[in-house]
Formats: structure tokens, C-alpha cells, sequence
């Protein structure tokens, strides 16, 4: 784990967020990053506790006073959950305020290509699958990114979507705005 956690800290999670019962696992999505989680049942219940900001000591004092899990899985548990919240950066400000030089913070251009998708995952949280009326077409896009380029100063240029590789003129867009990074 990156960040050391205190038993005293509090977790700032994200505030609006949905909650998707997956088999045993928990899908908890931050619609507005867009960002992620998968919990077990026991993570979920320990997150449930934090998300009211509560210490994670209270929240492993709650549960073991008010469930039947012993004491070492809920600290093992609690653990796993700190991890997942850290490595996913599952936060609700995820730029420190503190932060000296926000000029210097790397930017990154999240292009929503196309809702179209051909795997329509139960768990996708656009709900994708066909194409919607009003998408740009790529000569569109192109401008558009362009206009960008000329105002912010960004490292990386983020395809999402849906499945952007199925947008008509993808790889063209994706040699004319090098250097990109294709990434999903
Ligand atoms: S965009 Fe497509 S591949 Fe990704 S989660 Fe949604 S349906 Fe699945």
C-alpha cells in the first residue's frame, strides 16, 4: 500500500456513487471521475461504515460489536478495503489542495469517442451498446481536439466510450493527435 493509514484517519470517499450487486462482489461507481471499485461482502460492509465518516477504529469497533466476524478478519479486511480505496485512488478530491504549482498537474483529455459498444456488460456504467444520434463524427473530434491542444497544456489523450476502436476514423484521429496514448 502506497499510503500508510492511521486507525484514527477518516476516508474522504466519494459522495456520489452508485452500488451494483455483481454475484458475491459489490460494483461501487463514481459516475463523475468516472472511477471504481469491486468489494466482497465484508468490504462492503466495513466501506458502508467509513462512507459516514466514521474512523476506521470505530468502524472496526462497530462491526465486531455488531456482527459475527472476529477480530483479525476484520482487520485483514479493513486492510484490503484501504488498499483497494488507495490503489484505485477511490477519493472525493483526488488533487490535493496543498498542491503548490496546479499549472504544473498533469492534465489528461478524456475523449468520450462513441457509446456504441458490441459486449454490453451488465456492470458498464454508461450503459453502452448502440451508437446515440448526436455523436460528433472523427472530422468533428479532430477539430476538437485541436482547439483543445491550443488552450491547455495536457500530457496524455484518454479513447473511452464505449469501445472506441469501433468509432469509423478511429485510427485516423489516433495518427493525426500524436503523441496519444490509447488507452481505455
Ligand atoms: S464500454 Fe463496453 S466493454 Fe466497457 S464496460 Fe461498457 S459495455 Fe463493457
Amino acid at each position: 500500500m502506497e499510503k500508510e493509514f492511521l486507525i484514527n484517519d477518516k476516508i474522504d470517499l466519494p459522495i456520489s456513487v452508485t452500488f451494483h450487486k455483481i454475484d458475491d462482489a459489490i460494483l461501487i461507481i463514481e459516475p463523475k471521475n468516472p472511477n471504481w471499485i469491486v468489494l466482497s461482502q465484508i468490504e462492503y460492509e466495513l466501506y458502508d461504515l467509513l462512507k459516514n465518516n466514521i474512523s476506521i477504529k470505530k468502524a472496526l469497533e462497530y462491526c465486531l460489536n455488531n456482527s459475527n466476524y472476529s477480530e483479525s478478519i476484520l482487520r485483514n479486511n479493513m486492510q484490503f478495503l484501504l488498499e483497494k480505496i488507495e490503489q484505485a485512488k477511490f477519493y472525493e478530491e483526488q488533487i490535493s489542495i496543498t498542491e503548490n504549482n496546479p499549472e504544473n498537474i498533469k492534465k489528461n483529455i478524456h475523449v468520450y469517442l462513441t457509446h456504441k459498444c458490441n459486449l454490453h456488460c451488465s456492470h458498464c456504467y454508461v450503459g453502452a451498446g448502440n451508437e446515440i444520434n448526436n455523436e460528433l463524427n472523427i472530422d468533428k473530434w479532430y477539430k476538437t481536439i485541436d482547439k483543445l491542444e491550443q488552450h491547455f497544456k495536457y500530457s496524455e489523450i484518454v479513447f473511452s466510450g464505449g469501445e472506441p476502436l469501433i468509432k469509423k476514423g478511429f485510427f485516423e484521429i489516433n495518427v493525426t493527435t500524436q503523441p496519444v496514448s490509447k488507452k481505455r
